[in-house]
């Protein structure tokens, strides 16, 4: 389709990284990964990578030289130095991720938007293309009182509370908002709540039983 009508491809590729997806060998143009998240992996660096396959490198050599965009040194250090542990990492990110899944799954009022299982969402897609998964998750919460969410949230005590995930400590985020700007999340009914979960590399155990504890708020 894309090549019948001559449009570049390009896909954002920071959830699975180019560890668990290869987007170029599957035919995209562009391979867009945010360096701030799992190739730097401790929440202290900015930056990101663009793959490109040949037909698209000189358009984007072009662009580079008019835009100047520069990565710093000290970032670069830091980038480079995580990226040795990244396959490590992600394996316990997602082993971690799984085990946390299977916990939530029990709670009837939670769909897990995740693919750790083959009746999760999304599986099938996943399978063919991704060969693991990452610490990331959305939490589909089916409540009458959002202060419950909020509370939910709130009193999770190994999670912190942040937007940029991808480092070794786990993080939550409740996404209040249902549309901010162009982008639109899930067609969400007046009942349902979206949460959002990184599942960092501490003892899986002990995240569980912090969200034990939380999820009683539910309500
Ligand atoms: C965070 C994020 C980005 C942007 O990354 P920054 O390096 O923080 O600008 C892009 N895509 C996805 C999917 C992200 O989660």
């Amino acid at each position: 389709m894309q090549k019948k009508h001559k449009v570049l491809t390009a896909i954002d590729n920071t959830w699975g990284t180019p560890y668990f997806l290869k987007p170029i060998k599957l035919g995209f143009d562009m391979s867009i990964v945010s360096a701030t998240k799992y190739y730097s992996g401790h929440s202290d660096v900015m930056g990101g990578s663009l793959a490109v396959n040949k037909k698209v490198f000189p358009k984007v050599k072009a662009a580079e030289k008019i835009t100047g965009l520069r990565l710093g040194p000290d970032d670069a250090y830091l980038i480079t130095r995580g990226l040795r542990t990244l396959d490590v990492r992600l394996d316990r990110h997602g082993e971690n991720a799984k085990k946390v899944a299977e916990f939530l799954s029990k709670f009837k009022n939670i769909k897990l938007l995740y693919p750790y299982k083959k009746d999760s969402y999304n599986f099938r897609m996943w399978k063919k293309y991704y060969s693991g998964a990452s610490g990331l998750m959305g939490l589909k919460i089916k409540c009458k009182n959002i202060n419950s969410v909020r509370k939910f949230v709130n009193s999770l005590k190994l999670f912190g509370y942040g937007y940029s995930w991808g480092g070794f400590e786990s993080l939550v985020l409740h996404q209040e908002y249902r549309e901010t700007g162009n982008r639109k999340f899930l067609n969400l009914a007046k009942d349902e709540h979206l949460v959002r979960l990184h599942i960092g590399l501490e003892d899986p155990n002990d995240l569980i039983n912090d969200l034990k504890k939380a999820v009683k708020f539910i309500k």
